[in-house]
């Protein structure tokens, strides 16, 4: 009972930190998360304070600022909180195998009455009725001893699927506040495109997984966005970023995939047989993206062509995942240095 009401108390201090990570766009690690948890305890006035202050002055928390924040108020100690979380969960799907070992040992013991009454009524009936009136009182005791024993019976099965229903949905509420946050953290507001703290996870992956394919990372950056912005506001400029996203996810629909890294800049982390095939895949994308066009809204006039320029990088077996970034974006300024709306390969 007081693991059940502890974990129902920490599922729901989760479940109240993980929006708030994920409304200051705070990456999801143990060190923040125990934070944050920290911070709905409210236990630590000064924490909360300082946090506030700090997320009043950032709109965020920076890892510099969650990193000092940790030190002061927590220890190491506290990181073992969303460790802890996962044996939460742990101890309720042992809790409920407990409960079906009892119920399986309880409808065991209800089987062997069942035998036993069985074979009693079977003997009685072989008897001679002439035998008296008690053999009907027999029959009533087993009659009797059956009855209960299904009241019971009924009884636990009733308690242990209302158990299993408990557990159930507090792990189902936990996994799905867990993977929508998961999913918004790791998602760019604006494109929808993955962002950045998921392009950093992703490329260590991407590096270390075994792959007998050739490992690509392809950076892209709209040409002269600035101009975009100078000229059309802001807003426009926006509606660029969209619709070049759009291009890049329709492009990643079947293999590879797109990011956000900043700004105006987008990558894609993709495989192929060879370069030359990364080369035609960059060369569609940069047609395709060619074809768009900022229009007079009212004569339909296009005022301006959209274009960006791509740099490709092949990750090598001696390299690391940063010489992998450092290649791409070198190649990225070879394409604009020869005149932009192109591709270019690091040597
Ligand atoms: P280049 O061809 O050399 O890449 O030139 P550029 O003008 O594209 O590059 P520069 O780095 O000078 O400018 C990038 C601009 O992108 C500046 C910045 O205002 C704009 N920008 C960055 N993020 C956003 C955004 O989210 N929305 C809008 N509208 N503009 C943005
Ligand atoms: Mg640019
Ligand atoms: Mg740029």
């Amino acid at each position: 009972m007081e693991q059940n009401s502890s974990f129902a108390q920490s599922a729901s201090c989760l479940k109240q930190a993980v929006p708030f990570m994920v409304k200051y766009q705070i990456p999801l690690s143990p060190m923040n998360y125990a934070l944050w948890y920290c911070y709905v305890l409210g236990k630590e006035p000064e924490l909360n304070k300082k946090l506030e202050q700090v997320l009043a002055e950032h709109s965020t928390c920076p890892p510099e600022q969650a990193k000092a924040l940790f030190d002061e108020f927590l220890s190491e100690q506290d990181l073992a909180l969303f460790h802890e979380m996962s044996d939460l969960v742990k101890d309720t799907l042992n809790n409920v195998e407990v409960e079906i070992n009892n119920t399986l040992s309880r409808s065991e013991d209800f089987s062997a009455v069942l035998s036993e009454c069985h074979v009693g009524l079977h003997q009685l009936k072989k008897q001679n009725v002439e035998a008296g009136p008690e053999i009907y009182n027999d029959v009533l005791n087993y009659v009797s001893k059956l009855t209960q024993e299904s009241i019971v019976m009924q009884h636990n099965a009733l308690c242990f699927q209302k158990k299993l229903e408990v557990a159930y949905s507090e792990i189902k509420q936990l996994q799905v506040t867990l993977s929508d946050a998961q999913a918004k953290a790791s998602t760019d507001k604006l494109t929808e495109l993955y962002n950045r703290g998921k392009f950093d996870d992703d490329i260590v992956k991407f590096c270390n997984e075994p792959s007998s394919y050739q490992k690509v990372m392809i950076f892209i950056d709209i040409d002269h966005f600035k101009q975009f912005n100078d000229e059309f506001g802001h807003q426009r400029g926006d509606d660029v970023l969209r619709k070049v996203a759009q291009k890049l996810r329709l492009h990643t629909e079947i293999s590879g995939q797109a990011y956000r890294y900043g700004g105006e800049e987008f990558c894609i982390l993709i495989s192929f047989s060879s370069i030359s095939e990364a080369v035609g895949f960059s060369n569609k994308i940069r047609e395709d993206i060619a074809k768009l066009s900022i229009k007079d809204k009212e004569s339909g006039e296009v005022l301006k062509h959209i274009t960006a320029s791509f740099g490709i990088a092949l990750f090598g077996k001696e390299m690391s995942w940063h010489s992998l970034v450092e290649c791409a974006d070198r190649a990225l300024y070879l394409a604009k240095s020869h005149g932009r709306n192109r591709v270019e390969v690091a040597g």
